[in-house]
This record gives C-alpha cells, structure tokens and sequence, in this order.
C-alpha cells in the first residue's frame, strides 16, 4: 500500500463526511465481512417520544420524578411527556440505574420501579395480566415500560423511535456489497425484530446486557469474521474498541466517537457503504 494513494483515499472519504483516524483503518475496512449495528440512536433517530401511557396522575409524576435521574433517551423521553402534561416533579431521596433493565428510586417515601419484564420479574411484581399490552406494543417496534409502586404493579409507558430515513437503502447497500448485517441491542427481542423488518435486517441479537455487547462482536470474530461495530452509546464503546473496525455516530456520545476508528458525519448510515466502496476503490489502486 503507498502511502499516497491510502492518503488520497481518506482524503476522499473526509471528503464525503467519513472520518478515518488514520490510514490504516481504510485498509482494514477493505477487509470487513459482517456489521452490527447497535439499534437505538444508530438505525433510529434516538428521538424517542411517549406514545402511549395507562396510569393515574400520581404513577405520571413518580414516573417521570424518577426517569429525571436517568441519562437514558427513553427517560428523556419521559420527562418531556409529564411536562408538556403540566406534571409536578418531585424530589428523589435515592436513584439507582440498573443496566438493561430500568431504574429504581426512592421519592415521597415511595418506592419507584420502572423498566422491562426482567426487572418486575427480579422483584417479584405481578404483571401477568398485562403481558398482552406489552406484545402489543413491541409488535408495533414500541419500547413497553412497566411501573411499580411500593410493590405493586401500577402503570405501562410505551415509547416509539422512528427508523433513519435513510437505513433501509444504507442496509440494502451493504448487503449488496456482501456484507452481512446484523442488529445488537439491549431492547426486548420483539421490539428489535419489528425495528430490524422495517430496515430490511434479518439477523437480531436483542436483550443483551452493555457489558456483553463487546463479547457478541468477539463471538462473529472467533467464527473468523473480520466484523465493523457502529454505535452512538456510551454502552457501545467497549465494543466499538473489539471490533477490527469501530464506526461511531457523529450525533452519538464523545466516548463512542474516542472509541471508534472512523465517524461518520450527521449519523448518516449510507456513508457506511460509502466507506466500503471507497476502501475497495483505493486498495485496488494498490494492488
Ligand atoms: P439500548 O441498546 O436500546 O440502548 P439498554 O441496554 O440501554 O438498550 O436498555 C435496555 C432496556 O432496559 C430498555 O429497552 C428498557 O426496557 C430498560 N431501560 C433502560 N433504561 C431505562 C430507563 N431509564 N427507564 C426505564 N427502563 C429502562
Ligand atoms: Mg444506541
């Protein structure tokens, strides 16, 4: 590889809002057989909004009291919901994220869980009754929160991200390139399988902890893929560091962007295809 033509090639690629960090990460993109792609932020626009939520007045506010402690985007979507609903917030004695799977917190001398089956399930909170709900939502790519209070099953918020405008031909693009395409994400499985259809991906790796998102990317390796991570998270990172090419969100976190090995400008994914056509064109000068 001549130094002048690797130059040329990320010259371009900058050209186009790919940033290399250096010359030998597009010869390595040259290389890449499979993609992951972490789900939130990354294939969907990390704007979730409130679509649905059954509960009374006081399940709002300690709902949305508790979610303001959280850095989560569907906490942010949350507080932005008992806003506009003219909730009055509350303060929280006690605040505790539980990776994967909500939140815990302590407001009013109350108890406050909030988060996905998992965690009604690790404490023992009855929720057969709205099991129905939940599929219901997930079907339709929602994200279903459960609510308890002291215990007690008290309320569901299903949240709602949109698909990038531009995922569907951004995935068409790789596949046709030869790449394998393959979703990562902590949400539920049903919620990934409906994102993962309106994008055109078939392969779903879903409810994976943060912590286990680097040793799925080491699991495609050990297979003998040479594999690409994107991701927007602070979750992402480890893995984005794992795989042989670590693409971050340019909309995404400054640890994902440190993580990564390139970034591509504004989260636009067709730059990803783009990257790879333009790693083959240099390479080829090459050789
Ligand atoms: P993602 O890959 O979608 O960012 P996470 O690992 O961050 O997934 O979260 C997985 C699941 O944990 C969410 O789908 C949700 O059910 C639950 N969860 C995470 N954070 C919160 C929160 N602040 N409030 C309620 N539930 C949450
Ligand atoms: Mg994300």
């Amino acid at each position: 590889a001549t130094p002048t033509s690797i130059m040329v090639g990320t010259g371009k690629a900058a050209e186009n809002g790919i940033l290399f960090k250096g010359g030998e990460h597009l010869e390595r993109t040259h290389q890449l057989e499979a993609i992951v792609l972490d789900k939130t932020g990354t294939i969907t626009k990390g704007k979730p909004e409130v679509t649905d939520f059954s509960g009374d007045e006081e399940t709002l506010q300690l709902l949305a009291s508790a979610e303001k402690g959280s850095e989560h985007p569907l906490a942010g979507a949350i507080v932005a919901y008992a806003t506009e609903n003219d909730i009055d917030f509350v303060d929280v004695d006690e605040f505790n994220a539980i990776a994967g799977h909500g939140i815990e917190a302590k407001m009013s001398g109350k108890h406050v869980l909030v988060g996905n089956r998992k965690l009604m399930n690790d404490h023992q909170i009855h929720i057969e009754g709205y099991e129905e709900k939940l599929v219901e939502f997930e079907n339709n790519g929602k994200t279903a929160m459960l609510i308890a209070i002291d215990g007690k099953y008290r309320g569901i918020v299903a949240v709602a991200d949109t698909i990038k405008e531009t995922a569907p031909q951004a995935i068409r693009e790789l596949k046709d390139l030869g790449i394998e395409v393959i979703m990562l994400t902590g949400d539920n499985e049903r919620t990934a399988q409906a994102i993962a259809k309106q994008v055109g991906i078939d392969q779903v790796i879903a409810q994976v902890l943060p912590e286990e998102k680097a040793d799925k990317v080491k699991e495609l390796q050990s297979q003998g893929k040479k594999v690409a991570m994107v991701g927007d998270g602070v979750n992402d990172a480890p893995a984005l560091v794992t795989a042989d090419i670590g693409i971050a969100i340019g909309t995404g976190t400054e640890v994902a962007i440190e993580a990564a090995d390139l970034t591509i400008l504004g989260g636009e994914l067709l730059l990803i295809p783009k990257a790879i056509k333009i790693s083959h064109a240099t390479i080829r000068n090459i050789r």
